[in-house]
């Protein structure tokens, strides 16, 4: 049977479709309601794929839709349409179902192990009274610390550290995170990213959970003379590209369609272009991030620079020779 042959497209959120969790970058507001038009006769396949976190993609395709005006049901984007840090670590998270595992950073971690059907997690917060035999001090803990009638021990015997997102009190997350690997310097710990930067409404980068991962594992090494690797998801790395070439396979074959070429829009050339170059996806630098130059980028150039997300699509519907804009 005859398949469509259409671009399959992978879109980082932050500095290309939005800056901050509040502001869209205005001109991708009419280049995305064109590409989720419902009346348009190609349905292209399109994933975001953001090492932010701390939410599930749910809520991220929620924002998203509210933040670029996707109003219909057919053009809202849901959750097969984001890939977000600890989306590739999904059955990874689901084989610690029934282990004790320690969760780390800031937004909704609880809710993320939750939806992965982890019973035995406890956060920061909650290790650091546990330690210290203070649980009933936080009342939600204390309620799941109760029903699943576990000992102290039993919830300290951590089999797994998951970074869920960058922390907020770094010290403390190390220290704790140290104290644990100094116990038992074989329990796994995975980091949702390794990306150092990252764009939102300050006009200078902010450091990423990249800057935590490097101190953490600089002062294991320095303190404790431990190598300690750690695991990795996020751009640029494979695992997270897989994915996304998986998930818009799967969405074109949903729609009975083949992807002609796959295509990476987004703004940091170390992660977006350099990831996309190195798992087989035509590359699309935008200026409205962390990427400002004229040109292309030195280190990891480009196939393409354009100046946003708009000129993107245009470009991409030159090249694919379809009318979309
Ligand atoms: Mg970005």
């Amino acid at each position: 049977m005859f398949r469509k042959k259409l671009p399959g497209i992978a879109c980082d959120i932050d500095g290309v479709l939005i800056r901050g969790s509040h502001n869209p970058i205005v001109s991708s507001i009419p280049a995305m309601r064109m590409l989720r038009n419902p009346s348009s006769p190609y349905h292209i396949p399109f994933v975001c794929l953001s090492n932010s976190g701390g939410n599930l993609e749910k809520s991220k395709a929620e924002q998203l839709n509210h933040l670029l005006n996707l109003d219909s049901e057919i053009s809202r984007l849901n959750a097969e349409h984001i890939i977000l840090n600890f989306t590739p670590f999904r059955p990874i998270i689901e084989k610690y179902r029934e282990k004790s595992v320690l969760i780390v950073g800031r937004g909704k971690i609880n809710e993320i192990m939750q939806d992965c059907g982890v019973q035995k997690f406890v956060n920061m917060n909650e290790f650091r009274s546990l330690e210290s035999k203070t649980v009933d001090k936080l009342p939600t803990f204390h309620k799941k610390f109760q029903s699943l009638k576990l000992p102290f021990e039993k919830w300290l015997d951590i089999s797994g550290i998951f970074i869920l997102n960058d922390p907020i009190e770094w010290e403390t997350n190390i220290q704790l995170i140290s104290e644990l690997l100094l116990k038992n310097c074989d329990i796994p710990v995975y980091s949702s990213h390794n990306d150092a930067l990252y764009s939102d409404e300050f006009p200078l980068s902010r450091f990423g959970l990249g800057g935590f991962n490097s101190v953490l594992i600089s002062l294991l090494k320095k303190i404790n003379n431990l190598d300690k690797k750690l695991v990795f998801s996020g751009k640029p790395l494979s695992l997270t590209f897989e994915c996304a070439k998986e998930r818009l396979k799967k969405i074109a074959d949903g729609n009975k369609q083949e992807i002609s070429e796959f295509y990476m829009i987004g703004d940091n050339p170390n992660v977006d272009v350099m990831g996309g170059k190195n798992n087989g996806f035509k590359t699309i630098l935008v200026r409205t991030g962390v990427f400002k130059d004229k040109g292309n980028d030195k280190e990891n150039p480009a196939d393409y620079v354009v100046e946003d997300f708009n000129e993107a699509m245009r470009l991409i519907s030159k090249l694919e020779k379809l009318e979309l804009i």
